[in-house]
């Protein structure tokens, strides 16, 4: 019996037991207790947004949480499970247990320089979902990215390798008007927003998470200037 045969069959019993008011009394209940089942879903994933935005704020803010972390490792001897992964870029100012103020088994941690949705990004992120139950991923860039910088420059990357980093960043800079001051931060912003279009398209795993509410991805972007790490969407 799934949850709405329940519901049609309490509704059932309650009729035959209720005279008319009370009847849409219960009725206006019932109905609120259904539309609150997103609702409470929405919450659950905006409190952890709102938790790793306090985070943000306590390390923009100099005052970081202070943590026992002899003790924390300890208890995380045998278990993990990270409720948010993020996937960043491997910029040296950007470490994401840093900027949220999040401590030992609490970020299930992705970088690369670019932060593209690579098989070994998204296979990574598929086992954090799958097996550590981690139900947001962040993907986050951030202002003067290198990575996007070099793939807007058009110049020819010098390996193979380095190709392979700014190649998925190239079709953002073509959206965007190259004569703006701030076009590497409008192109390193749509490549966030490409990035996690991308996790849906190229993961079964990822796609079906999401559809039943049991993931969500925020995607976001990190100011070098202030410390701040916005939301985009
Ligand atoms: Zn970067």
């Amino acid at each position: 019996m799934d949850c709405m045969e329940w519901i049609m069959g309490y509704g059932n019993a309650v009729r035959q037991s209720l005279p008319g008011t009370q009847l849409r009394n219960f009725a206006v209940v019932l109905l609120g207790s259904v539309l609150a089942i997103p609702a409470l879903a929405q919450i659950s994933d905006n409190q952890i947004w709102n938790e790793l935005a306090s985070g943000n704020r306590r390390f923009m803010n100099g005052k970081p949480e202070r943590r026992d972390l002899v003790a924390r490792r300890k208890e995380l001897e045998k278990t993990q499970s990270p409720r948010v992964a993020v996937l960043s870029c491997a910029d040296s100012r950007v470490p994401p247990e840093v900027v949220f103020d999040e401590s030992l088994g609490d970020l299930f941690v992705v970088r690369s320089a670019g932060e593209s949705a690579d098989p070994l990004a998204v296979g990574s992120l598929e086992y954090a979902v799958e097996h550590l139950g981690t139900v947001v991923i962040v993907v986050m860039g951030h202002q003067s990215c290198g990575a996007v910088k070099a793939a807007c420059s058009g110049e020819k990357p010098a390996s193979q390798n380095l190709d392979a980093v700014v190649t998925p960043i190239a079709a953002s800079c073509t959206k965007v008007d190259k004569s703006k001051p701030d076009t590497f931060d409008l192109a390193g912003r749509d490549h966030v927003h490409s990035v996690a279009l991308e996790l849906l398209a190229k993961s079964v795993i990822l796609k079906k998470a999401a559809d039943e509410g049991m993931l969500t991805i925020v995607e976001a972007y990190y100011s070098l200037d202030t410390g701040e790490v916005t939301k985009l969407r």
